[in-house]
């Protein structure tokens, strides 16, 4: 007999956007909230650089306006830009007020006193910060209220595997009753119904061979979205971080830009550098460039990684200028006051997500969707750098406020069906779900990553096909064990991965330009006339399809962003702060 959880609201995901939406909901609602390992496993337990908002005496919300829809390349939509930003010191001020402990600098340019730093992109000093680890202060004081209110139910290890939808039990009026929770303890999936479900599952970016974020990013709320007939839009638009350090251990950790900016250089192995070849600006042109450099010189040598030396300064100046990268650096052997750091670019964030309204509301009744997993429009064809934390914040609360003026009228699912386990226990052949992990994430980087083209998209859209009906066929778990079995967490996450591979793959070979996040080498160029849309899909009838949605106002042309001296021709990136969000 499977056992049915009942909630007013569940939230799938406990990072920055789903532990805010949870505290914001539960003085009006009982809230089940779920992780997928430990409560905040997530990217925002990693962001190092901060929060942007408003906050300084001379900052503007038209100012940090304009630099969201300059970095965005023209496909943001500007109400979601105004109304996030017009938003961010209300959510900071609820931050600090759950004592948050942000770095404070009297005297600053800040109204409350706390210390302002200025990222890439940012036309004044705005970005509010604990440290060098604002995610992690953040996420972990939000955890402590989360876990002191009682109207908070927490279930860790618990995997969100579908979103049970009246349309699939055959119901009338489209909605969302909950969702199939797998319980890693027990190895059991369970049923969760809830009148409204929020889905805060973070970025894609696991998809990737070489990512910057934790493992738990492997946009499940995306692919479960879109399974139950969401629009996802702007997918084909990833961010990649130039320097993620290489190695087998260090998995996610990031080499901050700064390193650059106090001069570090890229290196080849054999000590020659590269980056003066590519562009005038050298390691200091904008991210996009830099990682586009590492991967061609990857490419055409075949190598690993290339090298970062900053190793030409004073040791003391390295130690005290980047303790937290020199302290873990040490850890895994690399001591960058004497020797090069060996580095690759990474995926970082995921642009586009779930298509949802300024409530966080989407196509489907009873669903919202926030955080990375969301687009909203805030982010256009790039993410202005600190941009990101701040729409979770945002988003939490404006989706918080509609859940609980609906709470009156949502009724909960009577009895939901138990979750059909045959698809992954009964197959003919053995395929290690495992090889499909690494066989998926290397096609990625390889053809759908930092440049792509034509043909290279093709191959990995064949690719996944071949491994979808081979998975479909003959996919088999070693481990038939119930708990912690770590073959089928693989298995559902490959599954989500395949889903949201095809989709980025469809639609990077659907634009054929380049803007922004999205780099086609057969189509070096952006182009405005038949681009300036952003690519919306959705599962109709089994099948993917593809429509272009303009943008609603063309904010700002070409010329006027050049004009302000931020626009890259095709990043729009500004490459003159060093500090990364
Ligand atoms: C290294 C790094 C540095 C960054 N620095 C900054 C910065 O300085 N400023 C900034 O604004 N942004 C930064 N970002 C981006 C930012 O951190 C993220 O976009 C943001 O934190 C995402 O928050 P989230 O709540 O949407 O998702 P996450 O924090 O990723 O949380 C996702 C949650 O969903 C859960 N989950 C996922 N799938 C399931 C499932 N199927 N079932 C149940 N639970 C599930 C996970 O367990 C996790 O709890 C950085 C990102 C990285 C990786």
């Amino acid at each position: 007999m499977t056992q049915q959880i009942e909630h007013d609201v569940l939230v799938i995901g406990a990072g920055i956007a789903g532990l805010s939406v949870a505290l914001r909901l539960a003085d009006r609602a009982r809230v089940a909230i779920l992780a997928k390992g430990p409560l905040t496993e997530g990217s925002s337990l990693y962001a190092q650089g901060g929060i942007a908002a408003v906050l300084g005496t001379s900052d503007s919300v038209e100012a940090h306006v304009n630099d969201t829809l300059v970095a965005g390349a023209g496909l943001c939509d500007e109400t979601a830009v105004r109304f996030t930003v017009e938003r961010g010191p209300e959510c900071i001020r609820w931050l600090i007020d759950l004592e948050v402990p942000f770095t404070r600098e009297p005297g600053t340019d800040s109204e409350s006193g706390y210390h302002l730093t200025r990222e890439g992109g940012h036309s004044h000093r705005r970005i509010i910060h604990a440290a060098d680890a604002t995610g992690r202060a953040s996420a972990t004081t939000l955890e402590r209220h989360v876990r002191n209110h009682d109207n908070i139910d927490i279930f860790e290890n618990h995997i969100a595997v579908d979103l049970i939808t009246s349309e699939k039990l055959g119901l009338p009026d489209q909605r969302c009753l909950g969702a199939y929770v797998l319980d890693r303890d027990s190895g059991r999936v369970k049923v969760f119904a809830a009148g409204t479900t929020v889905l805060a599952t973070g970025g894609a970016s696991k998809v990737y061979l070489y990512t910057s974020n934790p493992d738990v990013s492997t946009g499940d709320g995306m692919a479960m979205a879109w399974r139950a007939g969401c629009s996802v839009a702007n997918m084909e638009f990833v961010q990649f971080h130039p320097t993620c350090l290489y190695h087998p251990a260090a998995k996610s950790f990031l080499v901050s830009e700064a390193v650059r900016g106090e001069g570090g250089m890229l290196l080849l192995p054999d000590g020659q550098r590269f980056m003066p070849r590519f562009d005038e600006r050298a390691e200091l042109a904008p991210r996009d460039i830099v990682a586009r450099a590492i991967d061609y010189e990857m490419k055409r040598l075949g190598l690993d990684c290339v090298q970062l030396d900053i190793s030409h300064k004073p040791a003391e100046f390295i130690k005290s200028r980047f303790p937290t990268i020199y302290g873990r650096c040490l850890e895994f052997g690399f001591d960058m006051t004497r020797a090069p750091l060996p580095v690759v670019p990474a995926a970082h964030y995921t642009c586009g997500g779930v298509v949802t309204d300024l409530a966080g509301k989407t196509d489907i009744d009873g669903l919202y969707a926030i955080g990375e997993t969301a687009c909203t429009g805030l982010h256009g064809a790039n993410r202005l750098a600190s941009n990101s934390i701040l729409e979770c914040l945002v988003f939490a609360a404006a989706a918080s406020e509609a859940i609980k003026a609906q709470l009156p009228e949502t009724r909960l699912a009577a009895k939901l069906p138990a979750w059909d386990e045959s698809w992954v226990t009964d197959s003919d052949e053995e395929v290690v779900v495992s090889h499909n992990w690494d066989e998926l994430r290397r096609a990625m980087w390889d053809y759908v990553g930092i440049e792509r083209d034509e043909k290279g998209l093709k191959h990995a859209l064949n690719e996944f096909e071949r491994m979808k009906k081979d998975y479909k066929k003959n996919m088999y778990l070693n481990d038939l064990s119930p708990r912690y079995n770590k073959d089928l967490k693989i298995a559902l996450e490959v599954t989500t991965l395949l889903t949201n591979a095809e989709i980025t793959a469809e639609v990077s070979l659907f634009r054929t330009e380049s803007r922004a996040a999205q780099f086609r080498l057969d189509y070096p160029n952006s182009d405005d006339e038949n681009w300036f849309c952003n690519v919306v899909v959705q599962l109709v009838d089994g099948e993917m399809k593809l429509r272009k949605v303009p943008v609603e106002e063309y904010i700002m042309t070409k010329a006027e962003c050049q004009a302000l001296g931020y626009y890259d021709s095709v990043s729009g990136a500004q490459p003159d702060t060093w500090a990364e969000g």
